[in-house]
């Protein structure tokens, strides 16, 4: 698998990844919107999955390429690390007898996603739009890019079975999984997925490689925090929730990352600027010169709607459709504002 979900040629190679000592990744390039990553970890005549995709499609793939290492563990746990549905709308794929478990602010985030079917309309709906001149058809082209590799249609939602407050350890054919929540930082229930005894930690979206990362939540110390409590538990290999798998220097320059828009941030507030004129000035200094080498540098509008929101004093973004309409259609100008300026 040497292409993209759209089926672009990708950057790096995709599929199941063994990780060692009875642990895999899987692995869907770039890391972009909906690409998001998976992981097992196959003990003594049981497995666990980490997450399950956006559509049940991609589940039903990965699940079949997961097929050998699980032929005698049949998959009996899963754990969703957080409600963004490119994370768990994979679940109905789960054999019926599988035990899911999430965070439990996590699991209060699922009643309050998009629906499969109101992500349907929208693909629908940005399919037309796209076919229309200036800005609405700029948004509409925009998100239609990002929704069409996924069937919406035909996902049953499966929610979890039981959820933990803090942290749980599960035990899977032998093993313990340590499950902790560290957010509230790219959502309000991030959870990662410890396996000490592989030295293999699953960030899911705490941690984004070579992907410009998105903060739904916030606020950003609080995901610095996150960093620093997964870079404490010394785990050689971290698997990040969209880009290729890396270890302590990813996260490293993840928490450099947000120190680093934490201040520019900061700065363009002072001045008074929105959120769109305050991101294109902050991608636009030299010092962003690589992070604008990031995959989709332009979300950067959507943390720094966030950041201001937390200096304001404003509550949590509103998980409305015109809210994210609104943004969507700001991130659309980043990405024109930055145009030929992208590698
Ligand atoms: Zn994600």
């Amino acid at each position: 698998m040497h292409t993209t979900l759209a089926g672009a040629p990708s950057a790096f190679e995709g599929g199941l990844r063994p990780l060692g000592s009875g642990t895999w990744a899987w692995i869907q390039p770039d890391g972009g919107w909906g690409e998001a990553n998976a992981g097992l970890v196959v003990g003594d005549g049981a497995s666990a999955v980490i997450d399950t995709l956006w559509d049940q499609r991609r589940c039903r793939e990965m699940l079949a390429a997961m097929a050998g290492p699980t032929a005698d563990a049949p998959v009996r746990l899963a754990i969703n690390t957080h409600a963004d549905g490119d994370h768990w709308w994979g679940n109905a794929e789960l054999p019926a007898d599988a035990r899911i478990t999430t965070s439990s602010e996590a699991r209060t985030a699922m009643d309050e996603e998009e629906t499969p079917r109101g992500m349907a309309r929208l693909r629908r709906l940005t399919g037309l739009s796209g076919r229309l001149p200036g800005r609405a058809g700029e948004m509409g082209r925009y998100v239609r890019g990002m929704l069409e590799p996924f069937d919406f249609r035909h996902v049953d939602l499966r929610l979890p079975d039981d959820s933990f407050h803090g942290s749980a350890t599960e035990e899977v054919g032998g093993r313990a999984l340590e499950l902790r929540m560290l957010g509230p930082a790219h959502t309000v229930g991030d959870l990662i997925v410890h396996v000490p005894d592989a030295g293999v930690l699953y960030a899911a979206d705490l941690l984004f490689v070579g992907v410009t990362p998105v903060m739904w939540a916030g606020p950003v110390d609080s995901w610095i925090a996150a960093l620093n409590a997964i870079l404490a538990l010394d785990a050689g290999t971290i698997v990040p929730g969209h880009g290729p798998v890396g270890g302590p220097d990813e996260v490293r320059a993840m928490r450099d990352y947000w120190t680093w828009l934490e201040q520019a941030v900061a700065a363009q507030h002072r001045m008074g600027h929105k959120a769109l004129e305050a991101t294109i000035e902050i991608l636009g200094d030299p010092d962003a010169a690589a992070y604008r080498r990031w995959l989709v540098p332009e979300r950067t509008l959507i943390s720094v709607s966030v950041m201001q929101r937390h200096l304001e004093g404003d509550g949590p973004l509103p998980r409305t459709t015109a809210v994210r309409a609104a943004l969507f259609d700001q991130v659309a100008s980043v990405r024109r504002a930055l145009g030929d300026d992208l590698g």
